[in-house]
């Protein structure tokens, strides 16, 4: 079976490299001639919205799905004219969207945070009338890693984002203050089963994520059900297939939902080591047709993510069930160019394991708060 993967960045890598084993084969398509995924596996170089590059793409796979959530919709609905296309359509629409995005979990009885519409930059004030301060003014499209966005706290930041933004749509949110970030990934299959990975615990910096720790330390069993429920009626409205990521913010016991993303996630990378099965491998065994595999965790994980440097080699394989995972991309400040998994039979364990990581993770902008164990699991 051929699988055509729209997008060929690392979780695209990660995609093939999960699906190797299982007999399966792929081809890519990316505008980016630099695109990782051209060291491992077949690559159409051209836009999305390119018909030529779409036709070459497409001839003779057996399903088509993605890796980037940002793939023009026109383009993915165009392939369904020729080939079945998953996750479906409608969840790219979705998640491309911040405003749909809320109004889906509001339809569906999803707790998320408080937001206001912001057409154009005349709408800004009646905005932040409405939210108040602080808040989060994001745009509704194209925004990732925390591009696209500002944090206003006071009139004068409103004013300064007013200056910077453009006329395009926007989204003011409240400023929530949570007591951490979590997220849940789940998948469905072609036959509507479901399974759902435990519940993870995320730290950003700058609107990137760092870390990951799974499962998410003193989760309570009502959290993990909140979640899945969450998960579940997303997943069941969108007649969706494949993995799934909402991303929460845990509030005084309580979850808050904040954004969706319709394919693999960075807070899933644990799972390659963590977990019985990848989320990699049950995004594709999902997409295939094929029975989904355990979502079962494998001791506990740490995810750190490699951002714009790379560690000796040598150095992190020296630490007992370290993993490193390089994208074969060229390292850029602030770009994700790999990531490291370590792995222990606790969590007392797993921060012991981290502590013995090199200096390179010990520096100021690896040494983040775990409040789960309300001690540094860095350094
Ligand atoms: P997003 O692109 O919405 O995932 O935002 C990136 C990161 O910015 C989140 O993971 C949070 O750490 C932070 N953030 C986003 N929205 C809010 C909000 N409404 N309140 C507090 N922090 C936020």
């Amino acid at each position: 079976m051929i699988i055509g993967i729209l997008g060929g960045g690392q979780l695209g890598y990660m995609l093939a490299l999960a699906g190797y084993p299982l007999g399966l084969r792929f081809r890519f398509l990316d505008p980016s001639p630099e695109a990782p995924v051209g060291r491992i596996a077949p690559r159409v170089t051209g836009d999305y919205e390119d018909e030529h590059a779409l036709e070459r793409f497409a001839h003779g796979l057996h399903v088509v799905t993605y890796e980037f959530e940002n793939v023009p919709v026109e383009a993915a609905r165009r392939l369904t004219k020729r080939v079945e296309v998953y996750p479906p359509v409608a969840a790219l629409e979705e998640a491309q969207n911040r405003v749909r995005e809320k109004r889906l979990f509001q339809k569906l009885g999803i707790a998320a945070t408080e937001y206001a519409e912001v057409g154009s930059r005349g709408e800004l004030d009646a905005a932040v009338r409405q939210i108040g301060l602080p808040s989060v003014l994001k745009t509704c499209r194209m925004g990732y890693d925390g591009k696209g966005q500002w944090v206003l706290r006071t009139a004068k930041d409103a004013e300064k984002a007013r200056a910077e933004m453009s006329d395009a749509p926007l989204i003011l949110e409240k400023f929530v203050e949570f007591t951490r970030e979590v997220s849940m990934l789940g998948v469905r299959g072609r036959d509507g089963e479901t399974a759902f990975y435990p519940l993870v615990e995320n730290h950003h910096r700058g609107g990137i994520l760092r870390l990951s720790i799974a499962p998410a330390p003193n989760a309570a069993a009502s959290l993990q059900r909140a979640a899945e429920e969450a998960t579940r009626k997303v997943l069941e409205e969108l007649e969706y297939v494949g993995v799934m990521c909402i991303e929460f913010f845990e509030v005084a016991g309580k979850l808050l939902a904040n954004e969706m993303a319709p394919r693999v996630h960075n807070s899933g990378h644990w799972t390659i080591e963590g977990a019985v099965t990848s989320q990699f491998e049950n995004h594709l065994r999902a997409v295939a047709g094929l029975p989904l595999g355990s979502t079962e965790t494998q001791g506990c994980s740490a995810m750190i993510n490699l951002i714009g440097e790379i560690p000796e080699t040598s150095e992190v394989l020296s630490v007992a069930d370290a993993h490193l995972h390089l994208y074969g991309k060229e390292a850029r400040p602030g770009r994700k160019v790999g990531h490291v998994t370590v792995r222990a039979e606790s969590i007392e364990k797993l921060e012991q394991r981290m502590g013995e990581l090199p200096g390179f993770f010990r520096r100021e902008e690896f040494c983040l708060e775990a409040c789960g164990g309300a001690r540094a699991l860095v350094g």
